[in-house]
């Protein structure tokens, strides 16, 4: 089984403790995903597509990413450009997020429609946010999208998460508007009810689903914080149940990390139920540790494939 990712990972950093001390890391939404699911999947082939620059970091990050048992391969270069790098603040506990990501080598992902296709082809599930549509410009999205819906029309398995972030776009209607074309392409839709209901006025959970149903999805998966997942899958409704931590340290990365669960669940070939259930197990870890991507203990790491 191999999972293609489609996105924007970014130089990260954190501040170690002194005032203007900080660690470089690497982070990106659906690059989280890619790496929860290398490491909750190991025999399946993860690899990620992106532009990085020609330069130190950028040579960094693929070679991050090579390390974290993620292929590398699909990576491009555009020899003019560099990497988006974001800058975590704290002020008494509290995290805050600067961004320098505007020209970063990402945005030309889909410059290269025979290299999308191509890696498509040779993907049989394909993963992409609402995240990797904002960062493109208009003709490359539109590439993306054309990409997608004929690798879905070839029979590969789509999933997608609307990761719904307003300041990344020129205005509310045009999210809007791209993330329903994301949602017309893709089987499985992994929204968050929170950023939902505030960007779509969504009134419960279900009527998220009920919208990505409309679109084209087979199974919608609306996450809810530490409210329970509504499935929506066959036709049928069914809740998994979340079991709040008492010990909430983190939350980034919730929903990338429970997505690679859900992915890594499908490629094992387990019931929708079952992936749910893994992924809630892993979103729960990773909300006990701070940073986005956090070890995971062996144990939580087991998905039952008979429930
Ligand atoms: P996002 O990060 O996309 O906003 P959510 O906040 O909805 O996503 O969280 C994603 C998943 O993380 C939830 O479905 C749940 O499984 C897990 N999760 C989030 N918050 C908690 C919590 N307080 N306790 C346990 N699990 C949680």
């Amino acid at each position: 089984m191999r999972v293609l990712c489609i996105g924007e990972c970014m130089a990260e950093m954190v501040p170690t403790g002194g005032s203007q001390d900080y660690r470089l890391g690497f982070a990106g939404d659906t690059f989280n995903t890619a790496w929860y699911l290398a490491r909750s999947a190991p025999r399946v082939q993860v690899s990620y597509l992106t532009v990085v620059g020609d330069d130190a970091i950028s040579a960094q990050m693929t070679k991050f990413t090579r390390d974290s048992g993620i292929d590398d391969g699909l990576i491009r270069t555009s020899p003019d450009k560099t990497v988006g790098l974001y800058m975590i603040s704290l002020d008494k506990g509290e995290r805050s997020f600067s961004y320098w990501r505007s020209d970063s080598a990402a945005r030309a992902l889909a410059d290269d429609v025979d290299h999308l296709r191509k890696a498509m082809a040779d993907a049989d599930v394909i993963y992409f946010s609402g995240i990797t549509l904002a960062i493109l410009p208009d003709a490359g999205r539109s590439t993306l999208i054309d990409a997608v819906k004929e690798a879905r029309a070839a029979g590969k398995e789509i999933a997608f998460d609307p990761n719904l972030r307003p300041r990344l776009w020129a205005s509310m209607d045009a999210m809007r508007d791209a993330i329903m074309e994301g949602a017309a392409v893709c089987d499985i839709a992994l929204p968050s009810y929170e950023d939902e209901a505030h960007c779509f006025d969504d009134p419960t959970p279900q009527a998220t689903a009920r919208r990505y149903v409309d679109a084209g999805a087979d199974t919608v998966i609306v996450k809810n914080g530490s409210g329970a997942v509504i499935v929506f899958e066959d036709g049928t409704w069914s809740e998994s149940p979340v079991h709040p931590v008492t010990d909430l340290v983190d939350t980034t990365a919730a929903g990338d990390s429970f997505n690679a669960g859900v992915l890594a669940g499908y490629a094992k070939g387990a019931p929708t139920q079952s992936s749910v259930a893994f992924a809630c197990n892993l979103a729960r870890a990773v909300v006990q540790q701070r940073g986005a991507l956090v070890p995971i203990a062996a144990d939580e790491l087991t998905l039952d494939e008979k429930t």
